[in-house]
C-alpha cells in the first residue's frame, strides 16, 4: 500500500499515523544506501499530504492562499533534515539559471540567516523579515518547499494582511492542513528515528546556510546528525516527541 492512498478518514488519526510510518519505514529500508533515498521518502511524505489534504479539505471553506500572496512567508519555518537537504540540492542544481535571472539565492539565505539566527516564532513575527525565497511575491522554491509551508493554509487573506502588519494576533488557518501535515511529517520523524537516521526539526535559514556550505548528505544519510546545530529549541523537544511517537505505535 503506498501513503497517499491512505485517509485519516478511512482509518482514524492514529492508525493514519501508524500506516503512514509503515510504509516510510518500508521505503527507508528499500532505499537504505541509495542516492536517492531523501527523493524517495520526500516524494511519498509529498504525495501523502497533497492527496490527503484534497480528500479532507471536500466541503471545507475555500483556501485564500494564491499564487502571488507571500503574505505569511515572513514565519519562522522548520524543517526536517531531509527537507533541508533536498532544499540544499534544488539551489545548487538551480544555481545558473537563478544567476542569468541575477538572483544569488545562496547569498540571501546566508544573509537572512545572520539576521534571523536563534530568534523565536514571537521574534521572527515582529522582526516581520520576508523569506529569501520570495520573488515578486512568489516562492523560488515552491516544488520543493517544506511541509511547515505546506500546511499553512489560510482561509482569510485580509486576516493575514492585518496579522503580517502587527493589527491581529490570528489568522484563521484550513485545519485540514494543519492535521495532514502534523501527521505526514510526525510519521515520517517516527519513521526516520526507527531506521537511525536523525529526524528532529531545524530553523531553516541556519541549516540551509549549513547545508549549503559542505555536501552534509553523506553524513546524515550515514546516521549522523550534521545539522543538530540549526534544531529549534524552544518547541517539543525530541525526548517527548519520541515518546510520543512510541506510545502510538503500541496503541
Ligand atoms: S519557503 Fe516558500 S512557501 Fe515557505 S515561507 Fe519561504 S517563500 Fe514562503
Amino acid at each position: 500500500m503506498t501513503a497517499a492512498a491512505l485517509t485519516a478518514d478511512d482509518a482514524g488519526p492514529l492508525a493514519f499515523f501508524k500506516a503512514l510510518h509503515d510504509a516510510y519505514s518500508q521505503t527507508l529500508e528499500r532505499f537504505r544506501g541509495n542516492p536517492r533515498l531523501i527523493d524517495a521518502v520526500l516524494s511519498q511524505a509529498f504525495d501523502s499530504f497533497e492527496g490527503n489534504v484534497a480528500l479532507q479539505s471536500e466541503g471545507q471553506p475555500e483556501i485564500a492562499c494564491h499564487k502571488g500572496c507571500a503574505t505569511c512567508c515572513t514565519l519562522r519555518v522548520s524543517a526536517t533534515s531531509p527537507e533541508v537537504l533536498l532544499i540544499a540540492r534544488f539551489m545548487r542544481a538551480a544555481r545558473p539559471a537563478l544567476a542569468r535571472m541575477g538572483i544569488d539565492l545562496e547569498q540571501r539565505v546566508f544573509d537572512a540567516d545572520k539576521i534571523t539566527r536563534g530568534l523565536d516564532e514571537a521574534a521572527r513575527v515582529k522582526l516581520r523579515r520576508r523569506c529569501p525565497f520570495i520573488e515578486k511575491g512568489a516562492c523560488l522554491i515552491y516544488a520543493v518547499r517544506p511541509l511547515a509551508c505546506r500546511g499553512h493554509a489560510s482561509l482569510d487573506v485580509r486576516a493575514c494582511v492585518d496579522a503580517a502588519a502587527g493589527r491581529a494576533d490570528s489568522v484563521p488557518y484550513s485545519e485540514p492542513h494543519m492535521v495532514v501535515r502534523s501527521l505526514v511529517q510526525n510519521a515520517m520523524q517516527s519513521a526516520l528515528r526507527d531506521a537511525g537516521y536523525a529526524w528532529d526539526t531545524q530553523e531553516l535559514n541556519h541549516a540551509l546556510s549549513m547545508a549549503l556550505r559542505d555536501d552534509l548528505e553523506p553524513a546524515w544519510t550515514a546516521g549522523a546528525d550534521p545539522l543538530a546545530a540549526a534544531t529549534i529549541a524552544d518547541e517539543i523537544g525530541a525526548a517527548e516527541m519520541a515518546r510520543t511517537f512510541d506510545a502510538i505505535k503500541a496503541a
